[in-house]
């Protein structure tokens, strides 16, 4: 990281005085001086942008409402529609294409209403010239991220300071420097799934940090965004395998419970993980007599990643072979199909081990599963600048994967 002074830092200048926080001298212990960080809409002269920041981000109309363009999207959506559900795949032709064009009518009308009664999000702030400027100027010394709790207002931190303060993170016993540049990682990744033509392509890029401000704790949260990235078709399939195999860990947990009832009397509940908020609602009982709440801190980056037998790669691989233990009980079929659709989606479906590659398709066997998770535990890399690292220690929040490692992890434990 090139070196700067903090005292020649643009956010002591001051105009910025009384934003500088004593936050940043907390998080970044030697540094000295305090940094800009700051929720105040004062950062900028201009009333257009103070007026945009003021009513919280989500309220900027990003684009004004093109009927066509949105019609051509319903359109799409309805055919996306008719394909999927079986009821409507069902109607004959013309009975489709009657409903359809009743639909697109229907939409187009109500679009129509929004856009007289809506009339003023036509004046796009952001497209102002004034206000363009001086987000190219607030960009240069600040950056501008989301806050945790209220996304939709934008924290003004420092640049200096948070640049050194995502290298003191990386610089830490969680993170690995690699010595080779962004370029050779892409090509070795690269490289290493060659052998799975069926996989969309993946950006020639690396993940990379973004970081949201916790106001109430005057600190940040760290996150590896990897969309978009080298990484995420790996992660995406990744996590398609394992959340194919549940249903089948689920009758495994479901056995062994009523073996526990039949020796102690008590049912045990040993797969308690919940992945939506709408199966938690469905599930709830008719009465609620307690109800506990815990937080787990820093919940994805405890997970251990050695090889050691309490680690998340045995956690995960425990929790195939619960799986594959009912599936080699249930039927002859024992390798998963993925397909892979023109959309870049995975479509996972049981075939047998025996069964030639498809075009367009790919064969996992329980030991190809290992590797690709394994692979993806050790493959937790992220760029900043012209450097590599790699997570060492826990899983990055941000990769697809990882709520669902988290899962597996509480399931063994
Ligand atoms: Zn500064």
């Amino acid at each position: 990281m090139e070196s700067y002074d903090p005292e020649q830092c643009p956010c002591r200048s001051r105009r910025y005085q009384d934003m500088r926080s004593n936050t940043s001298i907390e998080l970044l212990q030697n540094e000295g001086c305090t940094h800009v960080i700051t929720l105040d809409s004062l950062i900028t002269n201009n009333p257009l942008l103070q007026g945009i920041v003021n009513s919280g981000l989500n309220h900027i109309p990003c684009m004004t409402l093109d009927v066509d363009e949105a019609l051509s999207e319903l359109d799409s959506f309805l055919g996306a529609l008719f394909e999927s559900i079986m009821e409507l795949r069902e109607l004959t032709a013309s009975t489709q294409s009657f409903l359809r064009r009743i639909i697109l009518k229907k939409g187009k009308e109500n679009m129509t209403k929004y856009h007289e009664v809506q009339r003023y999000v036509a004046a796009e702030p952001f497209e102002h010239l004034a206000v363009k400027r001086e987000i190219k100027f607030i960009t240069g010394r600040f950056l501008i991220c989301p806050m945790d709790e209220a996304p939709s207002t934008p924290a003004f931190v420092c640049n200096n300071f948070i640049r050194k303060l995502a290298f003191h993170r990386l610089s830490g016993p969680e993170f690995a420097s690699i010595a080779a540049p962004p370029d050779t990682v892409i090509v070795r990744i690269r490289g290493e799934f060659s052998a799975m033509p069926a996989l969309p392509t993946a950006p020639a890029a690396l993940p990379y940090l973004m970081t949201v401000f916790k106001a109430h704790k005057g600190s940040f949260r760290w996150i590896t965004n990897t969309a978009n990235t080298i990484i995420s078709p790996v992660a995406k399939l990744c996590a398609c395998l394992l959340r194919f195999l549940p249903p089948l860990v689920h009758a495994f947990c479901q056995e062994r419970s009523l073996e526990v009832l039949e020796l102690h009397g008590v049912k045990p509940n040993l797969w308690w993980a919940i992945a939506s908020g709408g199966e938690y609602c469905a599930n709830l009982p008719s009465e609620v007599y307690s109800v506990f709440i815990a937080d787990i801190a820093r919940c994805f980056e405890m997970n251990p990643t050695d090889d050691s037998e309490d680690s998340l790669p045995a956690a995960v691989k425990f929790f195939i072979q619960c799986a594959m233990r009912v599936r080699r009980e249930r039927s002859s079929s024992h390798a998963i199909r993925i397909r892979v659709g023109a959309d870049g989606a995975f479509w996972p479906s049981w075939t047998d081990a025996g069964q030639p590659e498809e075009l367009g398709s790919l064969l996992f066997k329980e030991e190809d599963i290992y590797w690709l998770i394994e692979w993806c535990i050790a493959n937790s890399v992220l760029r900043m600048g012209d450097h590599v690292w790699r997570q060492v220690r826990g899983s990055p929040m941000g990769l697809a994967c990882s709520p669902i490692w988290c899962d597996i992890y509480f399931f063994k434990y």
